[in-house]
């Protein structure tokens, strides 16, 4: 079995070869997504340099936090919100992908302890309209944005998109490039105090490529660096 640290050099290298190949000269940010993977696993990766980690399930997040509290670990929630956890990843996060509704933005926000900077969001976008995904169209992104932009606690980082499965490079591009250039046409209408919007989160094991081509810099990848999860997770 190849070691986290040698998937992670693969991944890196898959990562500077497709960022020569599509001429992106900026910083492409790498965040581990360890969700179902053991505390260990996660101590090797930033063994090997690894800081940035994604998690999906709270509960499981919060005992690898306790179980990691000496390193210094950026945690980010990609993982779908209820209501009632609100509370817990505000504060114990330092980054939330995952904001699919209004309600959940302002409860981060009224819940991020004064103490702490402020919460990094990226709103999720439904890019493909699937039923089966949560986020918002790209129709009501620029209000829900606006709405995002003035809660205290909380800055506006980005966009964060997962593509339909199965499709093929040129669909998976065409479909990420319209974030992109959602982003692009947020960008003038916000304060950059409270909505730097310097984040695109898309790009995952399976479209990585595809993403670095539309122009992510904050890729989301697991099974490549921690090997293939139950089918069901
Ligand atoms: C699981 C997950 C990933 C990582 O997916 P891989 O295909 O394992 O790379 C990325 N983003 C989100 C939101 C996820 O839930």
């Amino acid at each position: 079995m190849p070691s986290i640290s040698q998937n992670l050099n693969l991944v890196r290298q898959r990562i500077d070869a497709a960022a020569k190949n599509f001429n992106v000269s900026h910083h492409i940010r790498l965040l581990a997504v360890s969700k179902t993977k053991p505390a260990e696993l996660l101590q090797q990766a930033y063994a090997a340099g690894q800081r940035d980690f994604g998690e999906n399930y709270l509960q499981e997040a919060l005992e690898k936090q306790q179980a990691l509290a000496e390193l210094e670990i950026c945690w980010h929630f990609i993982g779908p919100i209820q209501s009632n956890k609100t509370r817990a990843i505000s504060e114990n996060f330092h980054w939330v992908h995952s904001v699919d509704r209004i309600k959940i933005a302002r409860r981060l926000s009224a819940q991020r302890p004064e103490q702490l900077p402020a919460l990094n969001i990226c709103l999720q976008i439904n890019l493909d309209r699937e039923d089966s995904k949560s986020g918002f169209s790209l129709d009501e992104l620029s209000e829900a944005a606006a709405i995002v932009a003035e809660l205290p606690g909380l800055k506006l980082r980005g966009l964060m998109a997962i593509p339909q499965k199965q499709a093929g490079f040129e669909q998976q591009q065409a479909s990420l490039a319209r974030l992109q250039q959602a982003l692009t046409q947020l960008q003038p209408q916000l304060s950059q105090t409270h909505a730097p919007l310097d984040t695109l989160s898309m790009g995952m094991s399976a479209d990585l490529e595809a993403a670095i081509a539309a122009g992510s810099n904050m890729l989301r990848i697991g099974s490549d660096i921690f090997g293939q999860r139950d089918p069901a997770q």
